[in-house]
């Protein structure tokens, strides 16, 4: 009996450390497996977005939106362009909205005839989608579901109300603050695999 549970117990802590190994592999693996579908978006292609109305960069922003759905197994939420706040110190790109769950991207971005600056707008604006829902499950019974616990639990931490730094209150802070980061590091990162593979 004893013998049995001592085997039980070394089987668990193997399965764990091959568990912990695997997810590390995962995010890469998700983020390249990304890429590599927004690649073969036509629309994306800078010569073929140049030519895109407005709506059809949307559309095409949605498309994207699918793709990372399906790589980062979590819902995009409703996209639209719209006119966002502005003021001397420059304007507001994009904004992700957990209550109001949607992404918008400013229009200006969408009128750029840089498909990279609205592919990295708008996978900034998912990342955050990603995190709310990371940190929805972390702080529920499927905390298991996670996959990575440790950035969950420092999101969940920043998102949690009165936390969150807005670049109103401090824009250093607002830069810093672990949920800005990961998605800024994200969407570069996303923008650089997609472009080497277009
Ligand atoms: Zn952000």
């Amino acid at each position: 009996m004893k013998e049995a549970s001592i085997i039980d117990e070394q089987a668990a802590d193997s399965e764990k450390v091959q568990v912990g190994h695997l997810k590390e592999h995962t995010e890469t693996e998700r983020l390249e497996g990304a890429a590599e579908h927004i690649s073969q978006i036509k629309q994306l292609r800078p010569e073929v977005w140049s030519g895109l109305t407005e709506a059809g960069r949307e559309s095409c922003l949605r498309q994207v939106g699918r793709r990372l759905s399906e790589a980062y197994e979590c819902p995009a939420p409703p996209f639209i362009g719209s006119r966002l706040a502005e003021d001397d110190r420059g304007i507001t790109l994009g904004e992700h909205s957990d209550d109001e769950y949607i992404t918008k991207v400013n229009h200006k971005v969408l009128n750029m005839n840089e498909s990279g600056r609205a592919l990295e707008t708008y996978s900034h604006e998912f990342r955050h989608a990603y995190q709310h829902e990371m940190a929805t499950r972390y702080n529920s019974a499927f905390r298991h579901l996670c996959h990575d616990e440790t950035k969950a639990a420092q999101w969940a931490e920043n998102l949690k109300p009165g936390s969150y730094v807005s670049f109103d209150v401090n824009a250093e802070g607002y830069e810093a603050q672990p949920v800005e980061k990961d998605a800024r590091d994200f969407a570069a990162r996303l923008k650089e695999e997609v472009r080497r593979r277009q």
